[in-house]
């Protein structure tokens, strides 16, 4: 038997979004438009042609019906209609006729004419005025691209429907992905385009899957089966790695293991500073599902429910009695602790796709308050389900991309009508619930005192408010490197925002990545935040670092870095504080 040679390793470097190590067989999920093959077919193959795309349709019906039972089983019956719609399109007879006699007809190959006819009824439903008809438009898309896929032969690559353990190559991924995703199998994933801050990647670093974005390239150069492994600490990726490199990450993953175990044997110590200081660590979340975990790392409750997770996992509206069995259940798991409920920030990279709140420009569009101050039923819904769980616990309810106090008042009179009913149907709610403004956007950074007179607490979103800053896209690839915490504009914009709120007496958190990362922080604690959401696994290390730094040196650290004018070098100071406070890790 003569022996194979090694493949050659080929190293792609990219964006570490999600520390972790992956190794495993990498599967191609593709969005882009499908490449549809056309070609004549000899006049003899016709009969053949027409068999294959029966056999198609066949295999089609036996895929979406599969889905079906899934979504049934775990979303509901109702979740799972979708896909009755889905098959009804797929055996419309009138669409199928035609795509008969245009093979017939041009003798093409059936791929192809089906593309054609699909193409045709997509326009038509397009330019329909009647929003149901309208939305009919993506059940088309999505079962004729199953169905070419199945024609032309394709690696499936459903997320919801991922039948090994792989790690996933993408282009990108969007956020109603990774509401599909199976993520029992998913053990890490590498995008060409995206940001540290992408939604996404903000929920894989919850589920401890390492992940690297932004490299570019990623999907030409990995095929669906390849052996990768993924760094997701060093942003690095690494095809066909050799016996020695898997060697040495293995040892690497086996120190990082010893060092969660340290970490974890804090997590029942109270969250305060070595100098004494409590600090609230909370967690950040997207459903029910992750209470689990939060209660398990001793979160100091739920500092922001961020509820778009539940309509992206329900493909739209859910109805109140949906929404509130969703937020009664967090609001039980979190035994009294305060869960602090966002209301729909939908838009940006999270959209239903339904066309309701997608723009060219989406993370400067009809967004999260807009959307909800442009679509009251939906709005009225969602405070409904929130006020009536308020009546099992401590419920607080926040805004996001609040811009000035005219859209803080208009949410705050919704909210009373809204109060106004419920009353009147005796359905009981918390008559002293507070209501606060995630603070994300510039103009709001810089009217915290009229801000303050609408609001009974504030929260930091750090992940838009430096894109907003900067005007650096959070997901744009090509200027990830001008996306920087550590700016001086972004520093003394939190140092305004927190001091002007610790003025003003309102208390304030911040919510945006930084939050759950060391280096940064010390200088968060160190401005005078006092409380802190981070996804809940990063709290244990979080927790290990606060319990080792003493607040009045965080303080120094923050006068000396808002003296230092280069963001790389205020970094290198951040981290040289990390060391000096729980030595090299
Ligand atoms: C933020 O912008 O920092 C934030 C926490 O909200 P999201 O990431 O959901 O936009
Ligand atoms: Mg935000």
């Amino acid at each position: 038997m003569s022996e194979q040679s090694p493949k050659e390793e080929i190293i792609l470097e990219g964006i570490a979004a999600s520390p972790g190590i992956a190794h495993g067989t990498a599967l191609l999920y593709l969005q882009k438009e499908l490449d549809v093959p056309c070609y004549d077919l000899a006049p003899e193959v016709i009969d053949s042609e027409i068999e294959r795309f029966d056999q198609a349709i066949l295999q089609t019906r036996e895929e979406i019906t599969a889905v079906r039972h899934k979504v049934a089983a775990s979303l509901g019956e109702g979740e799972a209609r979708i896909f009755d719609a889905h098959l009804m399109v797929l055996e419309d007879s009138a669409l199928l006729d035609e795509v008969n006699s245009e093979l017939r007809s041009t003798n093409k190959n059936v791929e192809s004419c089906y593309h054609k006819i699909a193409q045709r009824y997509i326009s038509f439903f397009s330019s329909m005025e009647d929003e149901y008809l309208k939305e009919r438009v993506t059940d088309i898309r999505d079962v004729s691209r199953r169905l070419l896929q199945n024609l032309i032969g394709m690696n499936k690559s459903n997320l919801g429907e991922l039948t090994s353990h792989s790690i996933i190559v993408s282009e990108d991924i969007t956020p109603s992905d990774t509401a599909d995703m199976d993520r029992s199998k998913l053990l890490g994933f590498i995008t060409d385009a995206g940001g540290q801050t992408s939604h996404s990647v903000i929920m894989a670093r919850s589920m401890r899957i390492p992940a690297v974005v932004g490299l570019h390239n990623a999907t030409q150069v990995i095929q669906s089966g390849d052996q990768i492994l993924v760094d997701g600490y060093d942003g690095i990726v690494v095809i066909n790695p050799s016996e020695e490199r898997l060697f040495k990450y293995g040892k690497l993953a086996s120190e990082r293991r010893k060092l969660d175990e340290i970490y974890i044997s804090v997590i029942s110590e109270p969250s305060e500073t070595k100098d004494g200081s409590p600090i609230g660590l909370m967690s950040n979340i997207e459903g029910a599902h992750e209470m689990e975990q939060v209660v398990a790392m001793r979160s100091n409750g739920v500092g922001l429910f961020r509820t778009e997770g539940i309509f992206l996992r329900h493909h739209g509206y859910p109805s109140e009695s949906v929404q509130y069995d969703e937020y009664a259940a967090v609001v039980a798991a979190a035994d009294d602790e305060p869960v602090i409920i966002r209301t729909l920030d939908i838009g940006g990279d999270k959209t239903l796709g339904d066309g309701g709140s997608e723009d060219d420009n989406s993370f400067m569009g009809f967004r999260a308050i807009r959307f909800c101050l442009g679509n009251e039923d939906i709005f009225k819904t969602q405070l409904r389900a929130i006020l009536r769980s308020s009546a099992k616990g401590n419920v607080k309810i926040m805004y996001p991309m609040i811009s000035g106090v005219a859209e803080l008042r208009r949410a705050n009179q919704i909210l009373e009508e809204v109060k106004v009913d419920l009353r009147a149907e005796n359905l009981a709610f918390d008559e002293g619930i507070e209501v606060g403004a995630m603070v994300e956007i510039p103009s709001a950074a810089a009217i915290i005192d009229l801000l303050a007179a609408e609001a009974d607490f504030f929260s930091i979103g750090t992940n838009d408010l430096i894109q907003y800053l900067m005007a650096v896209d959070r997901l744009n690839d090509r200027v990830a490197h001008l996306y920087e915490p550590a700016h001086p504009a972004v520093l003394r914009t939190l140092k305004i925002i927190i001091d002007e709120a610790n003025r003003l007496g309102k208390p304030v958190s911040v919510c945006g990545e930084i939050a759950g990362d060391p280096i940064y922080a010390s200088l968060l604690l160190g401005m005078g935040a006092t409380s802190l959401s981070l996804t809940s696994s990063m709290l244990p290390e979080l927790k290990y670092f606060i319990r080792n730094v003493k607040i009045k040196d965080a303080r120094a650290l923050v006068e000396e870095v808002l003296l230092i004018n280069d963001p790389v070098a205020v970094v290198r100071r951040l981290e040289a504080f990390r060391v000096e406070t729980i030595g090299k890790r």
